[in-house]
């Protein structure tokens, strides 16, 4: 069903391969636009509903230039290097040329293509970590980003980012709008490989274990976080087409869970008794972090409902039907699961 009085436009979603870029493409389709889709990478899904895909490296301004060509009305920027905690924080250097070359391309092939809109995809990880030190935190507003003392790499250059898409609204009337995603899970996610995050790295060890059977949580699981639905997350981008103004805006969950009790509940989910290990040798990230919804609220008189539990039960179901496909799913044996 259509939520926007909005005619046909022709969309770009960049990073169409990925997670949130897939199910968006699925959802503009749904909406009755003509959608293209650019990624590194094919779909991991293995097919797109995309009316054009294109697998273009978009750190390169050619690249970006040709995504943007043919009267694009509307640019998703969601392309980036990225991943869980493991990740970008062991990676700051690539993450951060990376993204930084992709995200100043995308905005100057949008102007020069003369684009009407720009939604570009932050992240909480332009709070400040000053604001974030216990897991009781207050919900983050969107003031909290400043002063600035974001998570190395990754969260300067989506703060960078925001401000390049400030200076591109101002200087040249391209309609940006950033939109801060605060932890999105859903099927389709990356699960395994090294970039997957918490959610889907907790639904593939639960999965992969024997009831009863040691599996192995990075921090001390008293870490606390809120987790976005991808329903959710693509339901609020379509409505900020139309719903945005110039100010960033959080779009998150603000239910929050420590990272323990993430695991008791997808547990409970499988129907499995789990022994959690804490390896507090690894990286864990800011202790507390939520979600204020006040702005999102106040600009859509929307703002997302679906429980964890209910999120966690679709998504742990896809990825113990992906693992069963691959015939990886336990036996009877005993076994830690890392
Ligand atoms: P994802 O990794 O599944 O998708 C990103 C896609 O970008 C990948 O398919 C990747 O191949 C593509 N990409 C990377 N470099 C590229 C390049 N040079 N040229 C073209 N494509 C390139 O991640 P996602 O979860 O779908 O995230 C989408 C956006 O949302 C990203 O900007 C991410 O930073 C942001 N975000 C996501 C979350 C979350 O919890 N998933 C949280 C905060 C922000």
């Amino acid at each position: 069903v259509a939520v926007l009085a909005l005619a046909q436009q022709r969309i770009l979603v960049t990073g169409a391969g990925g997670f949130i870029g897939q199910h968006l493409v699925t959802r503009l389709k749904a909406e009755g636009h003509w959608v293209r889709g650019v990624d590194l990478r094919q779909p991991t899904a293995g097919k797109t509903d995309a009316d054009d895909f294109q697998q273009l490296d978009l750190r390169h301004p050619e690249a970006c230039l040709s995504a943007c060509g043919d009267k694009i009305d509307w640019v998703f920027q969601l392309a980036a290097d990225m991943g869980g905690i493991g990740y970008i924080t062991s990676s700051h250097a690539a993450i951060a040329r990376n993204n930084t070359l992709i995200n100043v391309h995308m905005l100057e092939a949008a102007r020069q293509q003369r684009v009407q809109g720009f939604l570009f995809s932050s992240s909480a990880c332009v709070y400040a970590q000053s604001k974030q030190s216990s897991p009781e935190v207050a919900p983050l507003k969107e003031e909290d980003a400043y002063p600035a003392d974001p998570e190395a790499g990754y969260g300067w250059e989506k703060l960078y980012a925001e401000e390049l898409c400030k200076y591109y609204r101002e200087d040249y009337g391209l309609d940006t709008c950033a939109v801060r995603f605060h932890n999105v899970y859903g099927p389709l996610g990356d699960f395994e490989g090294g970039k997957e995050k918490a959610p889907a790295a907790i639904c593939r060890k639960v999965a992969l274990a024997h009831d009863e059977a040691e599996i192995e949580i990075w921090g001390d699981g008293k870490q606390s976080r809120s987790f976005l639905y991808i329903d959710e997350c693509v339901e609020g981008l379509v409505r900020l087409i139309t719903g945005h103004d110039p100010l960033p805006v959080n779009l998150g969950s603000e239910e929050s869970v420590t990272i323990s009790e993430l695991v008791d509940l997808v547990a409970s989910i499988a129907g499995k008794e789990v022994v959690k290990r804490f390896r507090t040798d690894k990286p864990q990230g800011v202790r507390g972090r939520n979600s204020d919804n006040r702005r999102l609220l106040s600009l859509l008189g929307w703002q997302p409902t679906v429980s964890l539990r209910e999120g966690l039960t679709h998504t742990y179901q896809w990825v113990h039907d992906e693992l069963q496909q691959e015939n990886r799913l336990p036996g009877r044996r005993s076994v830690t699961v890392g």
